[in-house]
């Protein structure tokens, strides 16, 4: 089958340009590792990246505003889907969503300003909402996870010849992302993944946090946040299952089948000590990381 327009040109892009692959943390779901980060070399994209340090740097950020500001209430506003919500549907709510970028835009300015204006970036994940977010937000290309199997197969089917690559490796030499961190916050696309990944004990108890994903449950936790002043932070999600529910992943599976492998992935990955060396936030000086 040809490829769109629209992934013909990105095709074209990764010949001629340099990409860095910003991949969102649900890719264990539909694609295994380490081979997706060959796969994605073998297209012609640069460097790979997860969104975790970007994740790591937004967590800091929340658990500074939530400290500082005791009596306030937030919105997280990861999910695009929710912001496009708020807007339209209860803009009296605009006022609460924190004014921290999504990891998503947060890694895009970070890779950017490492690896210099000459890279473009594609963002990788399970969401059709990212790309219009993407868009407004400087990110060069946004696909689907169901997109990239298309390039894939297209490539197959055509013998289309693999780019010459290099790529990062673990201690025990399994290849590996160009990246920067490897740590807890591999639960973001999970229910809950900002509010269980943020240091906030003692600060927002259990109960001021509401946890909620799914279009039927969506309206009952706006009304939730607005009529219990007590609620200090709104972590939802527009997608039954979260982001691995997303219109954009492959998979079919159960639920817990499909969560099973973003944990599997995270315990994985801890065996990867080079990971201690990664992630400190003066790598970010100066990054903006506000919507
Ligand atoms: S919950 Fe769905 S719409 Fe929202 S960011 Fe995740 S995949 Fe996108």
């Amino acid at each position: 089958m040809p490829l769109t327009p629209e992934l013909q040109s990105i095709v074209d892009a990764f010949q001629n340009e340099k990409i860095v692959a910003l991949l969102a943390p649900s890719f264990p779901v539909d694609f295994s590792y380490p081979e997706i980060i060959i796969n994605l070399k073998m297209l012609g994209i640069q460097k790979v990246v997860e969104l975790t340090y970007a994740a790591k740097l937004i967590d800091e950020e929340y658990e500074k505003i939530l400290k500082a500001n005791p009596d306030k209430q937030y919105i997280c506003p990861n999910c695009p889907t929710i912001v496009m919500m708020i807007n339209a549907k209860y803009p009296e709510l605009k006022e609460y969503i924190i004014n921290v970028a999504s990891p998503m835009v947060v890694m895009n300015r970070f890779v950017k300003k490492e690896y210099g204006p000459d890279y473009k970036t594609i963002f990788i994940g399970p969401c059709l909402a990212k790309k219009m977010e993407a868009k407004h937000y400087d990110i060069d290309y946004a696909i689907t996870f169901k997109e990239l199997q298309d390039i894939f197969d297209y490539n197959k089917e055509n013998n289309i010849a693999p780019k010459e690559f290099t790529y990062s490796v673990t201690e025990d030499g399994t290849p590996d992302f160009d990246k920067f961190y490897n740590d807890y916050t591999k639960v973001y696309p999970l229910a809950g993944g900002v509010a269980t990944t943020i240091h906030i004990k003692g600060v927002v108890q259990k109960e001021q946090v509401i946890i909620a994903d799914g279009p039927a449950n969506l309206d009952a936790a706006f009304q939730e946040f607005k009529n219990n002043k007590n609620i200090r932070f709104l972590d939802i999600l527009a997608c039954e299952w979260w982001c691995i529910g997303g219109p954009g992943m492959m998979s079919k599976a159960p639920l817990e089948e499909k969560k099973q492998r973003v944990l599997a992935y995270k315990q994985y990955c801890r065996k990867d000590k080079i990971w201690s060396k990664f992630g400190k936030f003066e790598y970010a000086e100066g990054l903006d990381i506000t919507r």
